[in-house]
């Protein structure tokens, strides 16, 4: 027994510190993590539950890589984010044992065609037009708990071509990482390979060919993406 077609190629990311890499299965998104950004997007940040919506994993785009503007937009922003890689999983996971599902930690961009998701959210239409499309999830390597623990504090930030645009500390977060893993959790069942990209400070913004991105969080390095 063969397969018809090819099977598409398992989607991985690198690990910092060892030549193998972490498969990804899934990638949920939080929207609306941190209050400041809730504003700028035009709503109340006070602590309802989270929502999540999902990126593909071959959106994903690997540290190196440019990201082609995408088609059908005028409007594509960036929005830094810190990125949690699950080495296992569940349904109902409490919160004081979700950190034991985590593998590691990376520096992500939930890269947004926002006129396509505005109108979308208009509509009350789903938002993959406007967040699933090609390379619209650029990535960078993995660090390993082991190497970084896990990072419950800490700078979070975005330069574009230099200038600080993005600036947040990931204590800022509204759900923390343990909440919004129990939580999809009572959703979802979690497994080994999921990705979940933890939202995005204040200072969103639009990008255009030949801008350089450099992303940091503290203690999970820098990503650094150019558009093109
Ligand atoms: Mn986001």
């Amino acid at each position: 027994m063969g397969y018809v077609i090819s099977p598409p190629p398992v989607v991985t990311l690198p690990v910092l510190g060892t030549d193998d890499t972490f498969p990804v299965r899934r990638i949920y998104c939080i929207g609306r993590n941190y209050a400041e950004h809730a504003i700028e997007m035009g709503h109340d940040p006070s602590k309802e539950p989270p929502f999540f919506f999902q990126k593909n994993p071959d959106n994903l785009l690997v540290e190196g890589q440019d990201f082609p503007f995408p088609p059908k937009s005028k409007d594509v922003h960036f929005e830094i984010e810190l990125v949690v890689a699950l080495k296992s999983g569940g349904a109902n996971i409490p919160v004081d044992r979700a950190l034991d599902h985590v593998f590691g930690y990376a520096i992500g961009l939930d890269m947004t065609r926002r006129d396509l998701q505005g109108e979308a959210k208009k509509l009350g239409r789903p938002w993959e037009i406007g967040k699933a499309f090609e390379h619209s999830a650029p990535c960078g390597p993995i660090h390993p708990v082991s190497k970084v623990g896990h990072p419950a504090s800490g700078a979070i930030w975005l330069e574009v071509n230099g200038e600080m645009r993005q600036k947040g500390d990931v204590n800022q977060m509204i759900w923390k990482v343990p909440e919004m893993i129990s939580y999809l959790s009572e959703y979802f069942v979690l497994a080994p390979g999921d990705l979940i990209m933890s939202g995005t400070p204040a200072g969103v913004g639009a990008v255009k060919a030949g801008d350089r991105l450099r992303g940091h969080v503290d203690g999970v390095g820098d990503l650094n993406v150019s558009v093109v």
